[in-house]
Parts: structure tokens; sequence; C-alpha cells
């Protein structure tokens, strides 16, 4: 058969509000044009995110009502525990609210000092590599006085070069790395996969592999930051030579395998709301994360979360690994894709796990940068669709220089997230319409300028106008 179906039925529905485009005229307006200032009511279509966005299954709700809520070793922790311990292997599991939870744990134990007072203080010439550090990694490692670097292979970094591996670490650069800073300096190699900075790119086992090694020959410990660790083994069985026959929970369980630990947000392929963990072999490390743990999130047996909530996780891990899922969710991105390059869409590619991403740079080549024409886009398919997209560019990452003139960001683009089990496919057919009108008329796009915007993380709030 061709055509691929959504590979479950819908139980419980959650109705949506459609608006005119008059309406939404006025909401952009009251939302001084930023879509993260609007109602989430108002949005018919949200791709804002995919994360804590999934639809659970009928299983993780029935699960959350057996959920234990005893204080110490509640029978869903075992049960959330057994669950990672399938696919991921690592000796000790420490549960956390959410991803950022387990980072911060994590990288305080790893980089900072402990003084005479037994006070934690920054850390100083202190480097983690990666392919690319997801936000809240970086933050969380120069929050704690390292230094978060990016070695994605060159190949990464270009919208259009097709590479089944996008995601891929370079090689000859971490051994360079490691020989100029020395090992001294880098408590910890990581990889993210899929690499989400970089458009929701996947690392092959190849690379996971070689990456390992040089981290065992130069004696550093290699952590996986594993959110979309079941999208990335999809891309390895479909893309890689050798895992044609493999199941996805025995690729899990190799790439797994070359690690010594990982962060997790379950908010991704766990199909969660909330939650997240930490895991490792090392046991001394474990006993220094506990303690952190347990000042700031929680019980070693909860870490944060409800009894409920890792039942919920243990249940969507069971379901992730499900082979025909993960085929629909990769060709729910093609399809996408394919459709709106067929349109004169320009997006990166090829499309990756979790996302699309219009390259709007190339396809609003009349908005200058300091208009933000991927701000401008988004607005746009928001005044005529009630679609909710997402702008990285140089609203996100734009910086000023002394004069008060934008540096601009390196890419415009907009992300289209796509929420795990959320849409059918006549919505996402709807989205490429509304992309595919907007095509025809582009030339009546403005661009945006900033009228008021705070010091740090100004996606979130700056107010924005027309350009008339
Ligand atoms: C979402 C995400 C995180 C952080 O997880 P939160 O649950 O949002 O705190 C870390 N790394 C990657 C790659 C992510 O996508």
């Amino acid at each position: 058969m061709k055509t691929i179906i959504e590979p479950f039925r819908i139980k419980s529905v959650e109705y949506v509000k459609t608006t005119t485009e008059e309406e939404r005229i006025q909401i952009l307006k009251n939302a001084y044009y930023n879509t993260f200032r609007i109602p989430a009511e108002d949005v018919l279509i949200d791709l804002l995110t995919d994360s804590g966005t999934s639809a659970m299954s009928a299983k993780q709700w029935a699960a959350m009502m057996d959920g234990d809520e005893s204080y110490a070793g509640a029978r869903s922790y075992y049960k959330f525990v057994n669950a990672i311990n399938k696919i991921f292997g690592f000796k000790h599991i420490i549960p956390v609210h959410q991803g950022r939870a387990a980072e911060r744990i994590f990288f305080t134990n790893v980089l900072s000092v402990i003084d005479k007072d037994g006070r934690y203080r920054p850390a100083s010439g202190k480097y983690i590599p990666s392919n690319n550090h997801f936000d809240t990694t970086r933050a969380n490692i120069e929050f704690n006085g390292g230094s978060a670097e990016d070695l994605v292979i060159e190949e990464g970094k270009h919208p259009s070069i097709i590479h089944p591996f996008k995601g891929n670490m370079d090689t000859d650069k971490l051994k360079n790395f490691i020989e100029e800073k020395g090992t001294e300096n880098i408590p910890v190699v990581m990889i993210t996969v899929t690499n989400n900075t970089g458009g929701g790119q996947p690392v092959s086992m190849e690379n996971i592999r070689e990456v390992s090694e040089i981290c065992k020959k130069y004696k550093l410990p290699f952590f996986i930051d594993a959110c979309r660790f079941a999208e990335n083994a999809y891309f390895i069985k479909t893309r890689e030579k050798g895992y044609e026959n493999k199941t996805i929970l025995e690729i899990a369980n190799e790439m797994f395998s070359y690690a010594d630990g990982c962060t997790m947000s379950a908010k991704k392929d766990a199909f969660a709301n909330i939650g997240g963990f930490l895991a490792m072999n090392d046991d001394k490390l474990y006993e220094e994360c506990k303690n952190l743990l347990i000042i700031t999130e929680g019980f070693e047996t909860y870490g944060g979360l409800a009894g409920r909530d890792m039942d919920a996780i243990a249940q969507g891990l069971e379901e992730v690994t499900d082979e025909s899922y993960l085929h629909y969710r990769i060709s729910v991105m093609r399809y996408i894709g394919d459709r709106l390059l067929a349109n004169d869409v320009p997006i990166i590619q090829p499309v990756g796990g979790h996302a699309i991403y219009i390259d709007a740079k190339e396809f609003l080549p009349d908005i200058p940068q300091e208009q933000y024409p991927a701000h401008s886009l988004v607005i746009e398919m928001y005044k005529k669709g009630g679609i909710r997209a997402v702008e990285i560019g140089s609203v996100m990452f734009g910086k000023y220089d002394e004069k008060g003139k934008l540096i601009p960001a390196d890419m415009e683009l907009v992300r289209l997230a796509i929420p795990r089990r959320v849409y059918t496919q006549s919505h996402m057919d709807f989205v490429i319409e509304v992309l595919q009108n907007i095509s025809k008329n582009k030339k009546n796009i403005c661009g945006m300028k900033i009228v008021e915007e705070p010091k740090f993380l100004r996606h979130f709030t700056a107010k924005f106008e027309p350009v008339k």
C-alpha cells in the first residue's frame, strides 16, 4: 500500500476554534504582533513546539489512573525505571520534572567547583563539545561557567545540502579540539539526537560509535541528549547500511551502549506532557547528582514528578519504539516538505524528525533582515490561516552593535514543529494550502519592526509593528 495512514484512531476530541481573518487582524494587534502573546484558544493549528504537546494514548491515560503517589518507593517509579532500562540500559536513573532540570543537575556537578565551605562555584576554562547544543543545554553550561562548543559537520550548516546524517559531529574537529584544550578541561562530550538546533537532523550509528571511541581513547565521559532518540533510531534504520533489519529497540540499545549516560526530556519522544530523566553508569557522579536532586527537585524516587507522570512516561516509552508509529511520524514530515517544495516554499533539506524549517530569507528576498522576514512570515501565517509557527532568526538570535544597528542571525527560519499524534492529514493539507496562497501573494507581505523589547530572550515578549 502506498497510502500511509495514522496508525491510531481518535477516542477523545478537543475542538479547535475557527476565527475570521478580520478577527485575527485584531487579535494580532492586541498581541503586539507577537504570536507568543496570542491566547492558544485563538490558534487554529498550533505548530509552536512539539514539546509537551503530544496526544497521550488511552493506555497512557489508563496508566495515569494507576499512578502510585507514595512519597518514597512508589510503584510508578519502578515502572518508570524498568521502561527506561529496557531502552537505555544505564545503571542509575534520576527522575526530573523536565529536560533542563537534568541538565542543571548534571552540569552543576561536572562543571562547578566545590569550595571549602561546600558551596558550588562556577567553573572557568572548561569546555563541553557537542554536535549542536540545544539552547537550554547551552544556557545551563554557561550558567555553570563552562563554554558550549558546537562541532557539527560542515554539511549540517547549509540548508540546501542533502546528506543523510546532517546531525553528525565532525570527529576530526573533536580530536583537534580535545588536543587543543586538554582532556583536563573537558568534563564530558555530548551529542544531541536528533540534532534539534540543526533542524532535527539525525546522527548516524557510525558517528555515535566514533565519538564514543574518541572519548574512550582520551578517557572522557560521553553523554547523549536523548530527547528524540526514537526518531533518530528510525533514521538509522532507514538510512544506514546494516540496520534495515534491526528493530527500533535494538538500534536504541546499541546507540546508548556507546555512552556513559544521557539526559532526556520526556516531553518529546516519551509522549508525556511533562517529565524527564538523567541516567548514568558512574556511581560517584550518581551520588553527587542525587544530593542536588533532593535539594531542588525532590526525593530520588520521584524527582519533581507526580507518580502518575512517571506512569505516563513509562507507557509512552513503550509506544514510541513502535516502528509503524515512527514510519507515520517521519512520513508526515516528508509529506509536508515535498508539497512545500513543489509550491516553491524553500525549506531545510532533507526534512528532519520533528519539524519543517522554512528558509524565509530565500522565500521573502524583498524583506531585509532588519525587517525580520521570518517573523513577517509567522505573522502572515497567523493572519491568513490561524496557524502559529515560530521564528528562528534575527528576532530570536539577533544582536546590536555599539551604534544600535542590528547584527542579524545567520539564517532566517520559520519552524513548523509538529506535535505528536495531534493533527490529521487534512490539518496538514490546510497548512500546505495556506502557505501555497501566501507563496502566490508574497509581494503583499510587509516587514516588521520592534517597538519594545526586553534585554534577554526578547522573542517571547517583544512588541512589533508592521513597517508601512
Ligand atoms: C527540549 C529539549 C531540551 C530541554 O528539555 P525541556 O523538557 O524543555 O526542559 C534539551 N535538549 C533538547 C535537544 C531538547 O529538544
